[in-house]
Order: structure tokens, then C-alpha cells, then sequence
């Protein structure tokens, strides 16, 4: 079996382990992965339900809840953006890509809410499906 998928906050307090090799990936770029992640697009990939597991620093993990979509965890020590995690279901997180400690594998293979990207920073044409609001298939 190949090592685990690991990774953490900028600081080391949080570490976690992804137990399953995550199912997709995308960038999403509303104005809340702007605003939480300070770029132009946030990249995270979608995990099959469970497959995170909070190795270190449970403690430090913070949680904002928007009235509505996913709640966005953090840690509370660095300020780094982890996961966003369903309201509906726990167990369904997104892994923000640049929280990994290697190669998650995965490769963003969409690109949604471009209704509300960046004017600072063209899209790259890349020739991913862009999705005006929330992807949809
Ligand atoms: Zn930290
Ligand atoms: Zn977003």
C-alpha cells in the first residue's frame, strides 16, 4: 500500500491524513474562497466521505459557517485555509490542494463560479469547463 496522503497548516499544528485518494478536484472562484484564501481562485479537491482524519491539532481547527454552503476550517493558530466541510454531511470535506504535502494526484478538472472572478487576474485558458456559478455536472 503507498504511503499515506498527508498534510498541514503553515505553522505544523494541524496534520492530517487522507486515507483514500481524494475523487476530484476543481478551482472555485467565488468570492468567498477570494476573500478566505486571499488569491484569485481557491484549488481544493472533494474526498470521498471519511477519508480525512485529523492526525494532530484537532484543537487548533476552527470553523466559520456561512448561513449557507459549506462550513470553511482553519487553523486557528496560522490562519491557513485546510478544508471546507457539508453542512448536511461531516463526513464530506474539500482539501484545499496547497494544504497536501506532496502530489495529492488529482488535477483540477473544472473551474466554477467564474461569474465572480477576479478582475486582477485573467482565467488561465486552460481548457478546463467553466461553470458561471457552482459546477454543475
Ligand atoms: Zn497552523
Ligand atoms: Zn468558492
Amino acid at each position: 500500500m503507498a504511503a499515506a496522503l498527508t498534510g498541514g497548516c503553515l505553522c505544523g499544528g494541524v496534520r492530517f491524513e487522507v486515507t483514500e485518494p481524494p475523487v476530484s478536484a476543481g478551482y472555485c472562484h467565488c468570492t468567498r474562497c477570494q476573500r478566505r484564501t486571499g488569491t484569485a481562485a481557491s484549488a481544493q479537491a472533494r474526498l470521498a466521505p471519511g477519508a480525512l482524519r485529523i492526525a494532530a491539532g484537532e484543537e487548533l481547527v476552527a470553523s466559520f459557517r456561512p448561513p449557507d454552503g459549506f462550513a470553511k476550517e482553519f487553523c486557528s493558530r496560522c490562519g491557513s485555509a485546510l478544508w471546507s466541510r457539508s453542512p448536511d454531511d461531516p463526513a464530506v470535506v474539500g482539501v484545499r490542494l496547497g494544504a497536501f504535502d506532496r502530489d495529492p494526484g488529482v488535477r483540477p478538472s473544472y473551474r466554477q463560479f467564474v461569474a465572480y472572478a477576479a478582475p486582477w487576474e485573467p482565467i488561465p485558458d486552460d481548457g478546463l469547463p467553466r461553470f458561471p456559478e457552482r459546477r454543475t455536472a
